[in-house]
C-alpha cells in the first residue's frame, strides 16, 4: 500500500504513521525526521535546512524534491510506504506524481487527518521529543514512555513559530486536499480524538 499522509502539523500524522507502519510492514518516509536527523549529524542537507526548520517556514522544494526522490528508491519502500509531511507544496505532488509513475507504483491513498487549528497549537506546545527514539509525548513526560529516553522540546514548538507553520500549511499545503481529491484518493479523517479511535477510522477506511 502507498500512501500520502496529509494534515496540518500536530495533526497526529507521526502517531498514525508509526501504527499503519507496524500493521502493514512498509516503510515510513517521515521528511521531517530526515531532516531533523540531517540537522542533528550537521550534513550539508541539515546546514541549509536549519534555518527555515526553525522559523517553521518550508525547505526549498528541490532540496526536499531530491531527498524524496533518493529514498524512494530503497528497497524497503517496493512493499509499500507512507509519506508523512510530503508533499507539502503542488510543485513536490507534482514531482512525486511524476516519480511515481516513473517507478509504476502509483498511490493508493492521500490520508487526510484533519484537526482545528487552535487544538493544534495546544497540541504543540505541550508535546515533547524523545531525544533517542523520536516517539512523541506531551509535557508531562519526564522521561520517553517507551525508552526512558530523554525529553525535549522541538525548536519549532513554540508559540510563535506554530503559528507560522499553520499559517504555511494553510497556504502552500492546504490546497493538496482539493488536489487529492480531484484523483479521487482523498480519505478524511477527524484526527481530534483519542489517537485509538482514530486509527480505528484509519484502518476502516482504507480497509486494513
Ligand atoms: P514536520 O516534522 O513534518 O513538522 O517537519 C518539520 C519541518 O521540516 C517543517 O516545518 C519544514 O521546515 C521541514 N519540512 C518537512 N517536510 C517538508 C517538506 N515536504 N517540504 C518542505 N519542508 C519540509
Amino acid at each position: 500500500m502507498n500512501i500520502v499522509l496529509l494534515g496540518a502539523p500536530g495533526a497526529g500524522k507521526g502517531t498514525q504513521a508509526a501504527q499503519l507502519v507496524e500493521k502493514c510492514a512498509i516503510a515510513h518516509i517521515s521528511t521531517g525526521d530526515m531532516l531533523r536527523a540531517a540537522v542533528k549529524e550537521g550534513t550539508p542537507l541539515g546546514q541549509k535546512a536549519k534555518s527555515y526548520m526553525d522559523a517553521g517556514d518550508l525547505v526549498p522544494d528541490d532540496v526536499i524534491i531530491g531527498l524524496v526522490t533518493e529514498r524512494l528508491q530503497d528497497a524497503d519502500t517496493k512493499a509499500g510506504f507512507i509519506l508523512d509531511g510530503f508533499p507539502r507544496t503542488s510543485a513536490q505532488a507534482v514531482a512525486l506524481d511524476a516519480e511515481l509513475s516513473k517507478l509504476d507504483r502509483p498511490l493508493d491513498a492521500a490520508l487526510l487527518i484533519s484537526v482545528e487549528p487552535e487544538v493544534i497549537v495546544g497540541r504543540l506546545t505541550s508535546r515533547r521529543m524523545c531525544k533517542e527514539c523520536g516517539c512523541i509525548g506531551t509535557a508531562t513526560d519526564t522521561v520517553c514512555p517507551k525508552c526512558s529516553g530523554e525529553m525535549y522540546q522541538r525548536d519549532d514548538d513554540n508559540e510563535a513559530t506554530v503559528r507560522n507553520r499553520l499559517d504555511v500549511y494553510e497556504k502552500s499545503t492546504a490546497p493538496l486536499i482539493d488536489y487529492y481529491r480531484g484523483c479521487d484518493l482523498l480519505v478524511e479523517i477527524d484526527g481530534d480524538r483519542d489517537p485509538k479511535i482514530v486509527f480505528e477510522d484509519v484502518t476502516k477506511a482504507l480497509s486494513l
